[in-house]
């Protein structure tokens, strides 16, 4: 089924919308936030329990799945859909990241990138070609463009030539698409400059794509910067078009960007975090690795219905975590899972009530960091 977009409520008094999109695997409510499944696996979880919690949307990674075990094996075993069983829709990450902050001595130029690759440190060259069709054969419902990514700070020159090459790549990946049925997304990138946010962002909304991310932000600067490229970017999108902030991020950072108009989110922050025994309540984060839990009988957090915090206290979670029980990262990451479906669908509520911006104040001043 070909993809489409539908906005189905804008909030009075922000740029916050709610919308739908409609994948070859199902249908998407957004703002949606997507769990990142790398390899093929949300780390600790299976994907029946991740779609239990109410995930219809995941990332995948196609730098990953191409070094190991290759997208012809995965296309063979039905696709990551049959491969890993999961129904829903799959998001691939084009690699641009990832090649960009694992891979050795990278060395970009306008036909591709050639690197080493992190695991057996083989010579390799990635092409927006190639990008393209390993997450066609790995089926993915949305498609993402190869960027170049440049870290932070990069010299004005060095942003520029990584936006030229980026629309340039992206134009290509247009001209090699062979499948109908996925999006194909193009990512604005332009460092911390504004004038080129607005050039990558107009440059590439001129090719027309199904949706639009904003690539190469959460690379180590501070957070007001961050905020003002989302600023600098977005109104430069068209509107009718999904947009997606990648690698973003904490919650409060979630909430300042939807309600400058960004609809889909991908971190492994809930995950990770919840591995290193870092959960989300709704009075902010706490370490169960804290002595102060360790006879504490209570949940987690009492607010949540998760099967973490019906079923287990803290001080077992704590327990399981001194131990280094594999179970602990499960229930965790549950948890966290939840909270962040949580937190989304809440605002999913706000945006329709029109009462976003009062949500955003009440969440800064009632979250505060209760441990650590
Ligand atoms: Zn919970």
């Amino acid at each position: 089924m070909a993809f489409s977009f539908s906005i189905t409520h804008c909030d009075a008094g922000s740029n916050a919308r709610t919308g739908v999109l409609k994948l070859s695997h199902g249908e998407v409510e957004t703002p949606a936030f997507m769990p990142v499944g790398t390899l093929g696996s949300i780390k600790a979880i299976s994907p029946e329990t991740a779609w239990d919690i109410g995930y219809r949307l995941i990332l995948a990674n196609a730098y990953h799945l191409y070094l190991r075990p290759g997208h012809e094996l995965i296309s063979k075993c039905g696709g990551l859909h049959g491969f890993m069983n999961w129904p829903g829709g799959i998001l691939t990450d084009s690699g641009g990241f990832q090649v960009f902050s694992l891979a050795k001595l990278r060395k970009i130029d306008d036909q591709g990138v050639v690197f080493q690759s992190h695991i057996d440190g083989s010579r390799r060259l990635f092409t927006p070609e190639l990008s393209l069709s390993v997450q066609e054969a790995l089926g993915a419902d949305i498609i993402m463009c190869l960027d170049d990514v440049r870290g932070y700070p990069a010299t004005e020159s060095e942003a520029r030539d990584a936006v030229n090459r980026t629309t340039e790549w992206a134009s290509r990946t247009i001209t090699a698409k062979k499948k109908v049925d996925p999006a194909l997304f193009a990512i604005v990138q332009g460092s911390m400059f504004p004038d080129l946010r607005r050039i990558s962002a107009e440059g590439l909304h001129s090719l027309g794509f199904d949706g639009y991310a904003i690539g190469g932000l959460s690379v180590g600067e501070p957070h007001e910067l961050m905020v003002e490229m989302i600023d600098a970017t977005t109104p430069y999108l068209p509107t009718t078009k999904p947009r997606y902030l990648m690698g973003v991020g904490k919650p409060q950072d979630i909430l300042e960007s939807i309600i400058r108009g960004v609809d889909l989110f991908d971190c492994v922050l809930p995950t990770r975090n919840a591995r290193n025994a870092n959960l989300f309540t709704s009075t902010g984060t706490l370490n169960i690795r804290n002595a102060r839990y360790r006879e504490d009988q209570s949940p987690v957090d009492s607010n949540c219905g998760c099967a973490l915090c019906r079923n287990y206290s803290r001080a077992y979670l704590r327990h399981l975590f001194q131990e280094r029980e594999i179970f602990g990262f499960t229930l965790a990451t549950i948890h966290n899972l939840n909270f962040y479906f949580r937190l989304i669908s809440d605002i999913k509520c706000a945006i329709r009530e029109n009462r976003l911006n009062s949500m955003v104040k009440q969440y800064s001043s009632q979250t505060e960091e209760i441990n650590d």
